[in-house]
């Protein structure tokens, strides 16, 4: 292994770790207790590891880096919202967002920089997509976050960040194994909720992965060619979409979060209420509304509903037998959507 340059010690399987261990002059009793101590504890430092000998600990952090993500930039909120802009081994920046609610702390990972979707009324697809997070890209998130919440416990996981997980399933699911892994993290699927702009196979695929996880499909409106208007690159019919998030039900019996950012004039209607109650008959789910919140530079003109749209909307819903919540979006004004820290850092 060249010193030169560190491997991600979480990147490398328990023979080559062991191989390493013993080249440095340790026991193998004690490279055991390195991989618990990256695999179970998330060992985000050296130092942390104090019943390994500090001589071996000083070799290993020669040897291998520990972390892929750092902080460079942090924005709290009134309400105690937390963004994060990271920055990757390679110079490309990310966010994470962490939302503290009572007893309950969520947190908001990232899977690609930036998002090739291109939702009109969304920060991260401004800029189009540089690339792919690596699965342990994905995987330092999660153990950042648990690392600034110390003794506080992490109860939510969200993948809704920047990106379109169906799109990167290849490096997302091993990561939310490593998560969840019984002898690992041993964070529940239940408390994971992974968000769908589109892609009815790969929902396919994200579902039959053999764990309960949460499907929240991002679906806005129930309208074809509205929905065409919204996410430019959107390719299927709403009902397909909504058939994938019926078969997710079958598949690990969650249901499903039907997601709907709401813009004025645009999806805020009675009538527009009126075709999501059809299109989402024989779904059992719950509709998440989320009144849209301002984005400088986007490619059409949108506004922001009225608050009494909002409310009738959400009553048009529910008095015809839909669960709905509604959610204000949490966060500074300045920098509360998806992507807005790393688009200013860009710009800056
Ligand atoms: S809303 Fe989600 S899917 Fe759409 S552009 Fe933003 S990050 Fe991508």
């Amino acid at each position: 292994m060249d010193p030169e340059h560190k491997s991600l010690a979480r990147e490398l399987s328990q023979d080559t770790l062991t191989t390493l261990c013993m080249d440095l002059g340790a026991r193998p009793f004690q490279a055991k207790t390195l991989w618990r101590w990256l695999h179970v504890k998330g060992l985000r430092s050296f130092d942390q590891a104090t019943d390994l000998p500090k001589k071996l600990r000083e070799s290993l952090a020669d040897h291998l880096e520990l972390q892929s993500v750092q902080v460079v930039e942090e924005s709290l909120s009134h309400d105690g919202t937390c963004k994060y802009l990271l920055e990757l081994a390679d110079g490309e920046r990310i966010e994470m967002v962490l939302i503290p609610e009572g007893a309950r702390n969520t947190l908001c990972v990232s899977t690609q920089v930036g998002c090739p979707v291109g939702c009109v009324f969304c920060a991260s697809g401004l800029l189009g997509v540089r690339r792919n997070l690596d699965h342990h890209e994905i995987l330092d998130q999660f153990l950042l976050a648990r690392e600034i919440l110390g003794e506080k416990e992490l109860t939510n996981l969200v993948i809704m960040g920047m990106g379109e997980p169906m799109l990167n399933l290849d490096a997302l699911l091993p990561a939310l194994d490593r998560i969840t892994d019984p002898e690992g993290f041993h964070f529940s699927p239940r408390r994971i909720t992974v968000s769908a702009s589109g892609y009815p196979d790969k929902i396919r695929r994200f579902s039959k992965a053999g764990k309960s996880y949460n499907l929240a499909l991002s679906l806005h409106t129930a309208d074809a060619e509205q929905r065409r208007l919204l996410i430019p690159t959107a390719q299927h019919d709403p009902r397909e979409l909504v058939a994938a998030a019926k078969d997710h039900f079958q598949a690990t019996g969650r249901e499903p979060t039907i997601e709907i950012v709401l813009l004025r004039g645009r999806n805020d209607r009675i009538e527009d209420a009126d075709k999501l109650v059809r299109l989402l008959k024989g779904l059992q789910c719950t509709v998440n509304l989320i009144p849209w919140n301002r984005v400088e530079g986007t490619p059409i003109a949108l506004e922001r509903p009225y608050e009494d749209r909002v409310e009738a909307f959400r009553e048009a819903l529910e008095q015809r037998g839909l669960n709905v919540t509604l959610r204000r979006k949490r966060g500074s004004e300045k920098n509360a959507a998806c992507g807005q820290l790393r688009l200013r850092s860009l710009e800056s």
